[in-house]
């Protein structure tokens, strides 16, 4: 089966993960009003700006449908801002509060190798004016850290990274995430 995901394409990166994702096997839809979440395995709440972001949800009326499609446990990967919106204070499909900008603005985008939950080699990161997590509630696995601070996690099929692997060619994370549309498909299909 090839899993079908949608990538929310109100504004931001959603073209390189478009691009990785397609490179992997699926198929991609560009996610910009409700219908457009009908019969998804997966979606991508993809990097950009948060605030810009969560206007065009407003306006197109996208957030109860996104909460809805969370509470059917289909699975979401959101990266940089796409964590932003996921967190309590926003959309709140997963219970963590985020801190915008906080390595810092442009001049602190940088890059790292970092240990992640469920891979036995580290994970090449490039962060561009990254979040990080600042609390989680008790439900929510912490799956990377910088300096202690916790940068990527996951709450049931909601996976959150504060990094941009779609830009470095760190294509295992994304692979990832298709295994678990495909499980969840097939739970779905049983
Ligand atoms: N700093 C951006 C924001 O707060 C997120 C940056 C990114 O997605 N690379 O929305």
């Amino acid at each position: 089966m090839t899993p079908l995901i949608g990538i929310l394409a109100l504004q931001g990166g959603f073209d390189a993960h478009a691009k990785m994702l397609r490179e992997l096997g699926a198929e991609v839809r560009l996610v910009r009003v409700p219908e457009d979440l009908e019969g998804l395995d997966g979606l991508v709440l993809p990097g950009g700006e948060s605030t810009t972001m969560m206007l065009g949800i407003a306006r197109e009326g996208l957030a109860e449908p996104l909460r809805e499609l969370v509470a059917r446990g289909t699975p979401v990967l959101g990266t940089c801002a796409g964590l932003i919106i996921s967190g309590r204070d926003r959309l709140g499909l997963i219970d963590i509060r985020v801190k915008r900008n906080a390595f810092g603005r442009q001049v602190r985008s940088f890059e790292a190798d970092l240990d992640f939950v469920g891979f036995d080699e580290p994970v090449h990161a490039v962060f561009i004016r990254a979040p990080w997590i600042e609390e989680a509630g008790p439900g929510v696995e912490v799956l990377a850290e910088v300096d202690g601070r916790p940068v990527a996690a996951r709450q049931g099929a909601v996976t959150v990274i504060a990094f941009h692997p779609e830009l470095s060619g760190e294509k295992r994370l994304h692979a990832a995430f298709l295994e678990q549309c495909a499980a969840a498909g097939r739970r779905a299909d049983a």
